[in-house]
């Protein structure tokens, strides 16, 4: 499958600095920042730095550096907002079926609370 990435979307505009952001962290290929609409205590946004689209996208595209810089972005983004003791849930939405409101691969990490069951 050939992915056709938007470069117009709002993530991309945030990497490009034309859309402030609420940053946690920073990294060589990754940026975190706090979800614009919270649904719990602690809802960041991870994304690559790179152009992808989905998980698929950036699994079978990204380089080694960049899947090792956003794996490990994400685990620090738990510990710096204190998640990884009492818990926390990550999203990744995809596609249409997925719901996915913006075209920028994106993992949701939400904590704080009690999230609930969500698969049955
Ligand atoms: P999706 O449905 O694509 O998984 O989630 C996209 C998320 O991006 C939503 O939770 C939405 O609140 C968030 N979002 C949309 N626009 C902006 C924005 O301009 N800034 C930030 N920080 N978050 C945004």
């Amino acid at each position: 499958m050939a992915f056709d990435y938007d470069s117009e979307n709002i993530f991309a505009k945030i990497l490009r600095g034309e859309i402030p952001n609420d940053t946690v962290l920073e990294t060589e290929h990754s940026l975190a920042f706090r979800d614009i609409r919270p649904q719990a205590p602690v809802h960041v946004l991870v994304i690559p730095k790179g152009a992808y689209i989905s998980y698929d996208h950036f699994a079978q595209e990204a380089s080694e550096a960049e899947i090792v810089d956003y794996v490990r972005a994400i685990g620090e983004v738990c510990r710096m907002e204190g998640v990884e003791g009492d818990g926390f849930r990550m999203i990744s939405n995809a596609g249409e079926h997925g719901v996915q409101e913006v075209p920028h691969l994106h993992v949701h990490i939400l904590g704080g609370r009690p999230l609930g069951r969500m698969l049955q």
